[in-house]
Formats: structure tokens, C-alpha cells, sequence
């Protein structure tokens, strides 16, 4: 394989142990753009090694999250979804007809909730945002 993913560079800073499967899992999750769930994540890892059994998709992914290196979102459909933790603070707009998952920045809404925060005496350190929608052309 290529030069080292950036989640693979990461892992190697934490000391993680990198086998050539978990290196295939984390260049998928680096090079995902969306938000893929482990189903997903294992459907484009097992195109680049078909050894790769689910089973080490969901250790690996469940390892890369408790290393801070992956953030889990539940969308509201049950099922686990996966992204590369980034500096950059985003929230979500999903569309509950397809699934399709909006990323957004908006400053009012991370003043309101600091307000909101120091309103009630706190220093805000995280939020989870989402939001779900239809489509406004969806015909009722
Ligand atoms: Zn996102």
C-alpha cells in the first residue's frame, strides 16, 4: 500500500500496533468523505482485502474511537456512524427520506450555545447538533 493515511499516522503516534488490515481499514475511513457505517466501512475495506472479516472492522473502528481518533454519530436510524475527528467543529442535517447527511457551520448557533451554557453557569467544552429534514420540494 501508499504512503501511510493520515488515521494510520495518527495511530502510529499513539502507539498503536498496525497490521496490514487494520492500515487497509484506516485508509478507507481516511479517504470517507461521508459518514459510512461499519457495514459500509467493511464493504470498502474488503474491496481492498477480501480477508478482512467484519468482525475486525468492528474491533478496529470501536479501537480507533477510543483512541479519539474516530467520532461515532447516531443519526437516528439505529446505526453507529463513523467519522475522522478534525480541529474543525461541524454539525449535521440529515435527510430522513434518503439518508443523506449534511455537514454545516454556523456561528449563531455556537454563540447561542455558549450563552446557553454560561446561562446556567457552565463553560461549554462539546455539543452535539442534528438536525433532520425532508428535501422542502419532497410533496406531502
Ligand atoms: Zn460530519
Amino acid at each position: 500500500m501508499a504512503s501511510p493515511s493520515r488515521i494510520e499516522q495518527l495511530c502510529i503516534e499513539k502507539g498503536m500496533k498496525m497490521t496490514g488490515q487494520r492500515r487497509v481499514i484506516a485508509s478507507v475511513l481516511s479517504q470517507a468523505e461521508d459518514h459510512p457505517d461499519v457495514e459500509e466501512v467493511y464493504r470498502r475495506a474488503t474491496d481492498i482485502d477480501p480477508r478482512i472479516s467484519i468482525a475486525t472492522v468492528y474491533r478496529t473502528v470501536r479501537l480507533f474511537e477510543e483512541a479519539s481518533i474516530l467520532e461515532r454519530h447516531d443519526f437516528g436510524d439505529g446505526r453507529s456512524r463513523y467519522e475522522e475527528i478534525t480541529s474543525e467543529h461541524h454539525d449535521h442535517l440529515i435527510d430522513i427520506q434518503s439518508g443523506r447527511v449534511v455537514e454545516f457551520q454556523n456561528r449563531d448557533i455556537e454563540t447561542l450555545k455558549e450563552r446557553i451554557a454560561a446561562e446556567h453557569g457552565f463553560r461549554l467544552v462539546g455539543h452535539r447538533l442534528e438536525l433532520y429534514g425532508v428535501p422542502l420540494d419532497t410533496k406531502k
